[in-house]
């Protein structure tokens, strides 16, 4: 049997307004379920519901009208089944994330991957508040990454090579204006390229090549009563390394954060250069600090 209290406690109970009532709320990995996981639920809901599933913003799945006598059951089955149900209260909340490489043609990082191997090791984690991670696969930012305690988006940075032939198409698909072709050389606006790639994916010739790839992140963003945005506290990262740059930021949070505050509510009291270098000298060696800091 599941400890009950336990996961009523943590997981996926919310109480509805009408009494007696629960919704119950099941997490996808990165807003993926397969066919057999959906009708499963959709069967849930029909035994235990009204037949009403909700998609929740964080990329959750809800049964609503569920009777709270019936919670012990419904937890068994999906527990059974292997769904997973949602994380409540001050811990690492569901990880979002959009596709990335895995479907879309703007991806530059694995998103999916990254949402997993996170749902494996941290999430549930206890921690001192709500604490919301979203992964976006490059600057297009679907997932958000601005608005969650920690956020990722894919980036790449371009580098200009030999062999261009002036077709301007890079030019033609930069949507912030940062290349130009000028003589058979293509010449990049640093302050302008927000590092979406989309230049060095349509160069015919392999005159502009991926000079670095990996992830930027924020901290500090949340949506709630005050709203705030994150902040860029890093701007590249080697993808391999994403996990370890959470967890140290994890790590600080947990130990400069008083009395329940957010990453953002840390950030604005002690500054964001003190969390930053809070975050290094945890995990880091010196060299580590060549990455782009912001
Ligand atoms: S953030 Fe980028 S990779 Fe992810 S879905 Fe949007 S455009 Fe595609
Ligand atoms: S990486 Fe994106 S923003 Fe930068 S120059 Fe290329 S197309 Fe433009
Ligand atoms: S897309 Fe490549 S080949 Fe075409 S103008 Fe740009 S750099 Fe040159």
């Amino acid at each position: 049997m599941i400890d009950q209290n336990n996961s009523i406690r943590q997981h996926g109970r919310i109480k509805q307004q009408q009494q007696g009532f629960t919704a119950v709320r099941i997490r996808t990995i990165a807003g993926n379920m397969t066919s057999d996981q959906l009708r499963k639920i959709a069967d849930l809901s029909d035994r235990y519901g009204q037949g009403q599933l909700h998609i929740t913003t964080r990329q959750s799945v809800e049964i609503h009208w569920v009777r709270e006598n019936q919670l012990e059951t419904i937890f068994q089955e999906i527990q059974d089944f292997g769904l997973l149900l949602a994380v409540r209260g001050p811990r690492i909340m569901t990880v979002i994330a959009c596709p990335g490489i895995t479907l879309c043609k703007r991806g530059i990082g694995n998103t999916v991957m990254l949402a997993t191997q996170l749902n494996d090791c941290i999430v549930g984690r206890e921690m001192p508040g709500k604490t919301k991670i979203a992964v976006s696969g490059c600057p297009s930012s679907c997932a958000k990454p601005q608005i969650n305690d920690i956020g990722l988006h894919g980036v790449m940075i371009p580098a200009i090579a030999d062999g261009c032939i002036g077709c301007n198409s890079c030019a033609q698909n930069c949507k912030v204006e940062a290349i130009k072709v000028r003589e058979l050389i293509p010449c990049i606006d640093k302050d302008k390229c927000v590092g979406c790639g989309v230049c060095v994916k349509n160069c015919p010739k392999q005159a502009l090549i991926a000079k670095r790839q990996g992830y930027a992140v924020y901290v500090g963003g949340k949506i709630g009563k005050k709203p705030m945005l994150g902040i860029k506290i890093f701007s590249i990262i080697p993808e391999q390394e994403a996990i370890s740059f959470i967890q140290a930021i994890l790590e600080a949070y947990s130990r400069l954060s008083v009395k329940g505050e957010r990453i953002g509510t840390v950030i604005n009291r002690i500054g964001l250069v003190n969390f930053q270098e809070e975050i290094l000298k945890q995990n880091f060696s010196k060299e580590n600090n060549t990455l782009g800091l912001s």
